[in-house]
């Protein structure tokens, strides 16, 4: 069958191509998991606030992801025996060289998520690059091989990231909402798809200086997220999860996580994967003709 978006003929529920979904498959019954972490720690709200370095209480809602909340994760995901994605920043990574080694030595993949949280859109090709080739060379210091996946800060590529990701032989980019399942992006070039219904911060911050004056219980994500797995296994997609250590490894937050990977591995057919692994499978499934 020939995908009418693309043209890409493959017989399958979505297409590698574009994304969009072929077949309204009801009873795939079947579901690639990635659970995926950006440690953003405090780098996001010092890039939008510098000012934020020097204010301690804004911080700390920030630091506590790298401190207190990844060793709890990591024990998590130990006892789901569950593979994750941690994508991390530079200066993140810089300032807890051993937090990012516990989490590589735990054999969880470490991905690319700018220096200092840096929105490409906000960035000059040139400063872009720049950022690229130094939060690669900070996490090739520390873990010995650089990142080939990468998450862009707040989902903002810019109309160069493909290029100068493709340029430094990255694999994949994970920041696009095109689709249900991975696709290819560009030449060289994979996207596995994220969404902010599938991302713990639209629900969770609570920021009063921000104006974000919201929170919502864990009982209700908890909801969303179990639907959304439960129709993407009935489709057959592809869930990937993304969460934030200071966000979702505060207590009542991570045992509503571990109450939705208990539901998803109650399920046959199942497959958790790390993105870079599953990139790699998508890879060796459809290679890019012509590319
Ligand atoms: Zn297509
Ligand atoms: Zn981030």
């Amino acid at each position: 069958m020939a995908c009418a978006f693309c043209g890409w003929s493959a017989n399958d529920r979505y297409c590698p191509g574009c994304g969009a979904a072929l077949q309204a498959a009801r009873d795939a019954n079947e579901c690639v998991v990635v659970i995926s972490f950006d440690v953003d720690g405090a780098s996001g709200m010092i890039n939008r606030d510098p000012g934020i370095e020097q204010r301690p209480s804004a911080r700390s809602f920030g630091d506590y992801g790298p401190s207190v909340a990844v060793p709890h994760i990591l024990a998590l995901l130990v006892e789901r025996a569950v593979p994750a994605s941690f994508y991390v920043p530079g200066w993140i990574a810089e300032g807890n060289p051993s937090v990012v080694e516990r989490i590589a030595a735990a054999g969880h993949e470490i991905g690319h998520h700018g220096y200092l949280h840096e929105p490409p859109a906000s960035l000059s090709a040139e400063q872009e690059a720049e950022v690229l080739d130094r939060g690669s060379e900070i996490l090739r210091g520390i873990v010995g091989e650089r990142p080939t996946g990468y998450r862009s800060p707040s989902w903002e590529l810019s109309a160069d990231s493909l290029r100068l990701l493709r340029e430094r032989g990255f694999r994949y980019d994970s920041s696009l909402m095109g689709g249900d399942a991975p696709y290819w992006a560009a030449e060289g070039l994979v996207e596995l798809p994220i969404h902010w219904a599938l991302d713990d911060y639209p629900y969770f911050v609570f920021a009063p200086t921000d104006g974000r004056r919201l929170m919502a219980a864990p009982e209700h994500v908890y909801a969303a997220w179990r639907d959304a797995f439960d129709e993407l296994y009935s489709r057959g997609g592809v869930f990937t999860l993304t969460m934030h250590p200071y966000i979702i490894g505060r207590p009542g937050r991570l045992r509503m996580l571990d109450r939705l990977l208990d539901h998803i591995q109650r399920h046959p057919n199942v497959e958790f994967r790390r993105a870079v692994d599953l990139v790699g499978d998508f890879v060796g499934r459809y290679p890019q003709v012509g590319a």
